[in-house]
């Protein structure tokens, strides 16, 4: 691998566990008791028997907190370390632009390194216009774009992305499974 290549690398689920935070907060406003081995859809407001907008709500008075005290998934950090010793990196997630300040400080203080934090909803387009070489992500959505353009893409599996592949879709279990991913691209 002598090519610097240009990572691009979604946040929640993929860089960190977002799952057992949104829960939390979610369990709390609900009363409900949803555990993360429960969880096996993308969009966790099904399990509360809550439309989006009261999914939004929640998120919206609670974001701050879900954000700040989610925990990195195994090994995330120790690969995309070795990985910018060589490569360039790009995080790119769907949170909007108020959680950027929050975001940017988990990531200095779990010292994940860097080139750029683009908080978009249009992934494929913002992919396209850095010239991203591999997305590494967990959503079904953009799965879906990625293997409808052929575009490069590991997908952090879940069971809520199983059912998807494609010409150019790795899949991948971990974070060392990741690695050795992109060290054979
Ligand atoms: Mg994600």
């Amino acid at each position: 691998m002598l090519e610097i290549i240009h990572i691009v690398i979604d946040i929640d689920n993929t860089l960190l566990d977002g799952t057992t935070t949104h829960l939390k907060y979610c369990n709390l406003v609900s009363g409900k008791q949803i555990k993360k081995e429960q969880v096996t859809q993308f969009y966790i407001y099904h399990y509360y028997d809550w439309t989006i907008d009261d999914f939004n709500a929640v998120y919206d008075q609670y974001g701050m907190q879900m954000h700040d005290e989610s925990l990195p998934l195994e090994d995330a950090i120790e690969m995309i370390q070795l990985l910018k010793q060589k490569h360039t990196i790009t995080f790119m997630t769907a949170r909007p632009e108020k959680y950027r300040a929050v975001t940017e400080a988990w990531m200095q203080r779990h010292q994940v390194p860097y080139d750029e934090l683009i908080m978009t909803e249009g992934k494929l387009d913002a992919f396209l216009a850095i010239q991203g070489d591999v997305l590494i992500d967990d959503s079904p959505m953009y799965a879906e774009q990625f293997i409808k353009h052929e575009l490069s893409m590991i997908l952090v599996d879940y069971p809520y992305n199983g059912h998807l592949e494609g010409k150019h879709i790795h899949r991948a279990k971990n974070w060392k499974e990741i690695y050795d991913i992109i060290s054979q691209i």
